[in-house]
C-alpha cells in the first residue's frame, strides 16, 4: 500500500489525540523506512525480510510500544502506534505480496497488478482515516475545507502511482 497508509495515521490520530500527526506518519510508515534504511546501506532484498515479515513488523511495534510507552508514559498511545505500525503489514498483504517468516511463503492480494482496484482500496482507507481526522479538529467555520483539500492532496498523489503502475510492471522500491 502506497498512501492509504496515512488513512491509519489519521484513524490513529482519532483514536489518541494527544500523540503528534508527525509520530503517527512516522509510525504508519517504519517497515518502508526500514527499507528504505537497508536500500542506502545497500542490503535490500526484494524479499523484504527484514522490513516486512511477520516477526520484523511484531518487532517493530513491541520496540515503538515500550520506547513510546516509557518516554511519555501513556500506555494507551503506545497501544495505538503500535496498532498503526502493524496496520501496515494487514494493508500491504492487501495491495502487494509479502514475506511472512524466514523459509515461509509469501502472502498477499498483489492488487498492484489491477490499478483502479488499488486506487479504490487505498482512496477508501484514506477516505475514512480523513473522516475520523476531521472529528478531531477544533470547531470552526467551514472546517471541511481544510480535510477535503488535504484528502484530495492525498488522493491525487495515490492516482499519480496508480496511473505509473498502469504503464510500469513494478515501481522500483530501492
Ligand atoms: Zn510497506
Amino acid at each position: 500500500m502506497y498512501i492509504g497508509h496515512v488513512g491509519a495515521a489519521l484513524a490513529g490520530k482519532r483514536a489518541r489525540q494527544n500523540i503528534g500527526l508527525v509520530v503517527l506518519l512516522i509510525a504508519t510508515y517504519v517497515p518502508d523506512w526500514v527499507d528504505t534504511g537497508l536500500c542506502l546501506a545497500g542490503s535490500f532484498t526484494p524479499a523484504e525480510m527484514l522490513s516486512h515479515s511477520i516477526p520484523a513488523v511484531l518487532v517493530f511495534a513491541l520496540a515503538w510500544f515500550v520506547v513510546y510507552g516509557l518516554r511519555s508514559e501513556d500506555w494507551v498511545g503506545a497501544g495505538v502506534l503500535a496498532g498503526v505500525i502493524l496496520s501496515h503489514m494487514f494493508f500491504d498483504w492487501i495491495t502487494g505480496e509479502k514475506p511472512t517468516w524466514p523459509g515461509g511463503t509469501m502472502i498477499g492480494l498483489n492488487l498492484y497488478a489491477h490499478p483502479i482496484a488499488d486506487f479504490i482500496v487505498e482512496g477508501t482507507v484514506i477516505a475514512i482515516g480523513g473522516a475520523l481526522y476531521a472529528r478531531t479538529l477544533p470547531p470552526r467555520r467551514r472546517p471541511w475545507i481544510d480535510v477535503s483539500m488535504m484528502l484530495g492532496a492525498l488522493l491525487a498523489m495515490q492516482l499519480v502511482i496508480d496511473v505509473a503502475r498502469m504503464f510500469l510492471k513494478s515501481l522500483p522500491k530501492c
